[in-house]
């Protein structure tokens, strides 16, 4: 989805008098009022950053080193072996986004063996403009099948197999944006080979890190099998969402080395991407991140707030997919609405059913079907599951 799309929802939605009106563009976190949610953890980790009261001085070009250490140990895993070795290169990032503009231009200019990279079709909508201002050339890989609203197994696996040797392929680690489709482990196993005989390099996105099932761990597990597996990977992370930290723009970006000698020619190389960018990142966000990660009560309060937040939207798709398959009946198969993951859902509702949801029941989604289940809450719920089943029945 295009971020004009998304400005057009918004416009739209505030033009709208009506009480009713609900806004399911939206990108971000809605408690079940509707409103903006900053976490408990995040404010305690800011009273903890008031009371220590420190300078302002200049990060090195890869930001708070804890910040970076402790931010690689929450992906890849305390027992993982790259980060046991002192093997990781990582660099704190302008948040997700600046996690993959550093990777791609990174890329484009270290890694030898191509310049290709191959995103899912379709994949969020920033992936293809970032990649290819870093210089990279953008092809798609098959990955939604509207037919069963689901993955397109099949067409991914030949299209990973046809991609060029070392071709880089950038994979989603949880909670695919925009679809919320998610391959299995079993599926992610076979993806693992695959990359593997092709000599494909995996760029992980991961900007829903415990936001998609309430688990860390289990949000991980691609990122970390591909690792176990003996690949090298790149990883983009961000806290904007797992942290609701979005305007402070905390995330990380990784490599993995075979060496620490290895790892250290890759973080000068890091450094000679990110210097010119910006020279070095902002101190707060990171701060706020590290804090939460570093101190064990507040990193307790934290992990029960994501599971707080990915249970509401897990009750709400439950809620949605009783509503319309049960109370009414709706036409069609809605079991997709349970089986994604994460905040988005591609609904399968087509754009002459989002203009009349927009116009009768001043319900605001992108054309494409895509509604963010963050908006919905159970004050909500009703109104747009009843106008769901109208549109569908036309
Ligand atoms: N990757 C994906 C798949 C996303 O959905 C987003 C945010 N919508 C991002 C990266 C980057 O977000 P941010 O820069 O706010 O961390």
């Amino acid at each position: 989805m295009s971020s004009a799309m998304r400005t057009r929802v918004t416009e739209a939605f505030k033009a709208d008098k009506d009480p009713r009106k609900i806004n399911l563009g939206v990108g971000a976190y809605r408690d079940e009022n509707g409103k903006p949610y900053v976490l408990s953890a995040v404010k305690k980790a800011e009273e903890v950053l008031r009371a220590a009261n420190p300078d302002k001085e200049y990060l090195p070009i890869t930001g708070l080193a804890d910040f970076t250490k402790n931010a690689a140990k929450l992906a890849y895993g305390k027992e993982s072996a790259p980060l046991n070795t002192n093997s990781i290169a990582v660099t704190q990032s302008i948040s997700g986004t600046g996690a993959l503009r550093i990777g791609g231009a990174f890329l484009a200019r270290f890694y030898p063996k191509s310049n290709v990279i191959y995103l899912p079709v379709p994949s969020w909508g920033n992936h293809t403009p970032i990649f290819r201002d870093s210089g990279l050339e953008v092809r798609g890989y098959r990955y939604f099948d509207k037919s069963t609203v689901g993955l397109d197994f099949k067409g991914l696996i030949e299209d990973l197999k046809n991609a060029p040797e070392g071709a880089i392929v950038l994979l989603h680690a949880c909670a695919h944006n925009p679809t919320g489709v998610d391959p299995t482990p079993e599926q992610w196993k076979e993806i693992s080979n695959v990359v593997k005989e092709k000599g494909l390099f995996p760029f992980f996105d991961m900007a829903y890190q415990g936001f998609a099932s309430g688990s860390t761990a289990r949000d991980a597990f691609a990122v970390r099998h591909f690792v176990e597996e003996g690949h090298q990977i790149a990883l983009s992370q961000s806290f904007a969402k797992n942290m609701g930290l979005y305007g402070e723009r905390v995330g990380a970006f990784s490599v993995t080395a075979a060496d620490p000698e290895e790892k250290a020619r890759l973080e000068s190389q890091l450094k000679i991407v990110i210097r010119p960018m910006y020279s070095n990142p902002p101190l707060h966000g990171a701060r706020i991140a590290n804090t939460i990660l570093a101190t064990p009560e507040l990193y307790g309060e934290w992990e029960g707030e994501v599971k707080g937040m990915a249970e509401r939207i897990i009750s709400m798709r439950e809620r949605l997919y009783d509503a319309l398959s049960s109370t009414h009946k709706t036409p069609g198969e809605w079991g997709h609405i349970k089986s994604q993951i994460g905040m988005f859902s591609f609904t399968g509702l087509n754009a002459a059913q989002t203009k009349t949801l927009a116009e009768k029941a001043h319900i605001y989604m992108t054309a494409d079907g895509r509604i963010s289940m963050a908006g919905l809450n159970a004050n909500n719920i009703d109104h747009f599951a009843e106008s769901v089943n109208k549109a569908v029945r036309g």
